[in-house]
Order: C-alpha cells, then sequence, then structure tokens
C-alpha cells in the first residue's frame, strides 16, 4: 500500500470550525481521527470525528447509522478514503453542509470519550531497539539483547481488559516482590510503578484464520494509531518474567488516547525504513521495496509528568522526555502485522497493538522511568525540586504526540492521561 497524499491534506484547506485552524491544534480538518464517546453519563454511545475542540457527531451528521466503530475500521481502503474525502470536504470552509453539521457538534469539553472501539485482543511488541538494549543490560548485564531479538518481532499477548482510554484512574498494583537478597517473595505494593511511552496500532479489516498477510497487503489491515501507556510494575516484572514472559506487572491497567488517527491522515509523515550498517535484513517475508520506501511513521512523542503538589500548585506538569517513532523502532507497522499472522493467526477488527516502549537513541529520549533513573540508582529532578525514581501516588502522566513536515499542516493525536491512585488493598 502506498501513502497517498490528496486534497485532504492540502494545507491551505480551513474549516468553518475556527479552533480547528490554530497552527498548534492536534485535530485540523487534514486529521479527522475517529473516537466513540458520549454526550452524558448515561448516553449512548455515538462515533465522532475530532475537529478543533470539537467532535462531529457522525450519525447526526448522516455519514453513519449505526454505532459500531468495528464495522467503520473494516471497511476497505477505497470507503475509508471516500468517508475521510466526505468528512474533509463537509468541515472545509464553505462547505454546503456547514448548517447542517453544525448541529452535529459537540465540544470536547463536554463529552466522555471512551475506548475507541471495543478491544478484542491486545498484543504487546518490542520494537524499541534502544529501550530493549538499555532494559536487558539492567535485566541481563552479560546479554542485553538476546539473539532473537534482530530475527524476530518480539511480543507477548496481553488482555484487553484493563485497556481504558484517557482520562482514568488505577490503583497502584500489588504483586509479588522479591528483592536479590530475599530469602522468599512477599505480597506487596509495588514500589517501583513505571509508564511505557507506546504508539498503539488498531486493526481494521481481519484475515481468516490460516490465512497469513503478505507484507505488501499489511497497511490495508491498520486502521491507525493512538498513544499508548503500557503501565509496568518492574519490581512484579523482574521476579515473574522468566521463562514465559511478562504477566500481573503489564495487565492493571494500560492507557490509550481517545482518537485513531488513521493511515490515511498520516499519509505525508511516512519515512524510510533502514537497517543500519551490520544489521541483519529482514527475511524475505518481512522486507519490501515499499517498506523500505516509507514503512516508518515520523512521530513526535513526549511524556509529561504531573505530580499531586504540581496539581495543588497549579502547575500543568513537566515534559521529562522526547522520542520519535521512526527513530526508535526496528520494525514497522506493516513489519508486526505481518509476522503476527505468519502462522494464521487471525486478526480481528479492534485488535491493539502496542509497540513497545518507544526510547530513543540518547538517555534522555527514554520512554520509562526505569531507563530515565537508570534502573532507580538515579532519580530525575524535576523543575520544583521533587525527585523521581518511579511514580508515586497522585502522579499523573500524559502522553502526547504529533506529526509536523514542512508543507503540511501539524497534526496530533489528542492527549493520553492517567492517575496512580493509593493501592486498593493493604500489601
Ligand atoms: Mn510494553
Amino acid at each position: 500500500m502506498k501513502p497517498v497524499i490528496d486534497a485532504t491534506h492540502d494545507p491551505e484547506r480551513l474549516s468553518w470550525v475556527e479552533s480547528a485552524n490554530a497552527t498548534d491544534a492536534d485535530f485540523p480538518v487534514q486529521n479527522l481521527p475517529f473516537g466513540r464517546f458520549r454526550a452524558a453519563a448515561d448516553g449512548d454511545w455515538r462515533l465522532g470525528v475530532a475537529i478543533g475542540d470539537q467532535v462531529l457527531d457522525l450519525r447526526e451528521a448522516g455519514l453513519v447509522n449505526h454505532a459500531d466503530m468495528a464495522r467503520l475500521m473494516q471497511l476497505p481502503a477505497a470507503e475509508r478514503q471516500a468517508l475521510r474525502a466526505a468528512l474533509s470536504d463537509g468541515l472545509t470552509r464553505g462547505s454546503a453542509r456547514e448548517a447542517a453539521w453544525r448541529a452535529a457538534l459537540r465540544p470536547l469539553s463536554g463529552i466522555r470519550v471512551g475506548l475507541p472501539c471495543r478491544i478484542g485482543d491486545y498484543t504487546d511488541f518490542y520494537v524499541g531497539v534502544h529501550h530493549a538494549t538499555a532494559v536487558g543490560k539492567l535485566f541481563r548485564p552479560d546479554a542485553p539483547l538476546l539473539p532473537n531479538y534482530k530475527w524476530v518481532p518480539i511480543g507477548y499477548h496481553g488482555r484487553a481488559s484493563t485497556v481504558m482510554a484517557s482520562g482514568h484512574a488505577f490503583p497502584r498494583p500489588c504483586g509479588q516482590l522479591k528483592g536479590p537478597n530475599d530469602e522468599a517473595p512477599r505480597l506487596a505494593q509495588t514500589q517501583r510503578l513505571d509508564l511505557e511511552l507506546e504508539v498503539g496500532i488498531f486493526v481494521g479489516r481481519p484475515n481468516a484464520p490460516g490465512r497469513p498477510i503478505p507484507i505488501g497487503e499489511a497497511e490495508d489491515h491498520v486502521f491507525g494509531l493512538t498513544l499508548f501507556n503500557d503501565w509496568s510494575a518492574r519490581d512484579v516484572q523482574a521476579w515473574e518474567y522468566q521463562p514465559l514472559g511478562p504477566f500481573l506487572s503489564k495487565n492493571f491497567a494500560s492507557t490509550t488516547s481517545p482518537w485513531i488517527v488513521t493511515l490515511e491522515a498520516l499519509a505525508p509523515f511516512r519515512r524510510a525504513f533502514a537497517r543500519g550498517a551490520g544489521e541483519p535484513q529482514p527475511l524475505p517475508y518481512l522486507d519490501s521495496a515499499e517498506n523500505r520506501a516509507h514503512g516508518a511513521f515520523d512521530l513526535q512523542l513526549e511524556v509529561w509528568l504531573q505530580t499531586a503538589r504540581m496539581r495543588d500548585a497549579g502547575q500543568p506538569g513537566e515534559c521529562i522526555s522526547r522520542s520519535n517513532f521512526a527513530d526508535a523502532a526496528y520494525w514497522t507497522v506493516a513489519q508486526l502485522v505481518t509476522h503476527h499472522t505468519v502462522n494464521g493467526c487471525a486478526l480481528q477488527p479492534g485488535d491493539l497493538f502496542g509497540s513497545g516502549t518507544l526510547s530513543g537513541p540518547k538517555p534522555e529520549q527514554a520512554g520509562s522511568l526505569l531507563e530515565l533513573s537508570e534502573g532507580g540508582k538515579r532519580p530525575i529532578t524535576l523543575a520544583n525540586g521533587e525527585q523521581r525514581s518511579f511514580l508515586l501516588d497522585g502522579d499523573t502522566i500524559t502522553l502526547r504526540g504529533h506529526a509536523v513536515r514542512s508543507g503540511f499542516r501539524r497534526i496530533g493525536f489528542g492527549d493520553c492521561s492517567a492517575t496512580v491512585l493509593p493501592a486498593a488493598q493493604g500489601g
């Protein structure tokens, strides 16, 4: 699938929704991300498209007659593009639909967002090679990157039940902890609660069981991307992770941004994918000229921390790390789809992949506190003097992301935010 740049990406297009025209708006008319919302706590779920500081209710705008995101996500590419074109035309200044669609707008500040779709299965990958190397060093100083890493896109099956939409809070989890000098493990609250800066990948079109998706068709099965925080209890993880990988250290909470930015919207922000000198080339089933030409996504990513003290003082929080999806990832989205199905595994609309933690090549670009604090040994110091090795109760983490390219409008993902509460039960 070649990314298609068309009139919907024209930077000259402005919207009659004035807030969408601000140069720093996450949701200009060139973006048009999809999500689900309720106008009231007990209201029906609606499908919507974010535009400026508003959401367009797709049913009220006459564009769909249902509230099933999975149906929309599995539309063939041509129909997805036609829907995008209709949204773009209708929301652009001068459209005859303005009068009718004004009545279908709701302010984002007045709605409740939900998960963008019902998530069937959740798979967490590990494509961040700088993260994998840094964490490998902490867990296994003698063998940081295991020999399979550069051949197989590493992943594990997670749980979808505790993936939540931005804006939630969750209790600090308990689990089995065993320090290196402890004789036996004990059940206790995690002392090493961490975030993971990831990109979420939402599957659109399904494949039948037994039918692998060739790399040339892989992106046709991806509806779009979100920001994704895969909260992790590092002390639980260290004790439980061998030999089958993470289990309870990862499935107590995960947070996704509520608006799926479609691959169509991201077409201008694709980048070549290349392996460095001396790196093994992907096996042929994971390789193609198209994947090499534009397999990567140039997305700038940020981690913001607001402590309880900052919140009490009316301070917005502090950016503690910045990285880029393309610089951090050893594998492309297309390679993940193709590898996931090479054995015949069936993907379904609404399945979610986490990319893995997207740390940049420099230490300050790390996408987790485990790396930023060097395994807890060197706490980071915040502008107000507070220090953090790992997260404390009351901390709010917000992931932000946007794509920028000269000659195009900046598009953003919206906030992916959640807050740590005290543990629900004593440990
Ligand atoms: Mn993860």
